[in-house]
């Protein structure tokens, strides 16, 4: 089994209660095993406007391939009304495939490791909590989170 990091982030409608929902879903789903859930964080938009995000991350064992889980994160996307109209426009959900093991993907439909997240606070924090050790290409998650300073991110109770 594999081991995946999942980032959420909403920032329209009810967003933490939302991404509860969707971790409890894709908890619940066919191969994927012993999710586990970040604290929140409410973040400011950084490349998107509208209100501030709730952000988490979460961790899972699962059987499925990286597509077949991409797959999944964009189905539960669009069981919770996300619409495309604008890159970068405000969601109600989005589900990102951050980590699939040490696996390296290049596709046109999936790259793996996220290529963003290195530079993402309201990723690099929430994976901290579940993954405190844990180094990316670019190096230790403390490094590249003192290389984050200046985005704003409160972590809710
Ligand atoms: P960002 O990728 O900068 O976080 P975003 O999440 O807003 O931006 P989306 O509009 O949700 O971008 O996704 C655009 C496309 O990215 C998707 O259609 C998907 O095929 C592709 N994609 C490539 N790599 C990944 C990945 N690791 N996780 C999720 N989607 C990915
Ligand atoms: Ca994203
Ligand atoms: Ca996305």
């Amino acid at each position: 089994m594999a081991q995946a990091y999942i980032g959420l982030g909403a920032n329209l409608g009810q967003a933490r209660a939302t991404l509860e929902r969707a971790a409890g879903e894709l908890a619940q789903t066919p191969g994927i095993h012993d999710l586990q859930l970040s604290h929140f964080y409410r973040t400011a938009p950084i490349d998107s406007g509208g209100p501030d995000y709730v952000n988490a991350v979460a961790g899972l064992h699962t059987t499925l391939s990286p597509f077949e889980l991409l797959d999944v994160l964009q189905a539960i996307e669009l069981a919770h009304g996300r619409l495309r109209p604008y890159r970068n426009a405000p969601r109600t959900l989005d589900l990102d495939l951050l980590l699939y093991g040490d696996q390296i993907i290049d596709t046109p439909r999936l790259i793996v490791p996220h290529p963003r997240m290195h530079e993402r606070a309201f990723v690099l924090e929430p994976l901290h909590d579940l993954a405190a050790g844990l180094e990316l290409a670019q190096g230790s998650l403390e490094k590249l989170l003192s290389q984050c300073e200046g985005q704003r991110l409160h972590r809710l109770p």
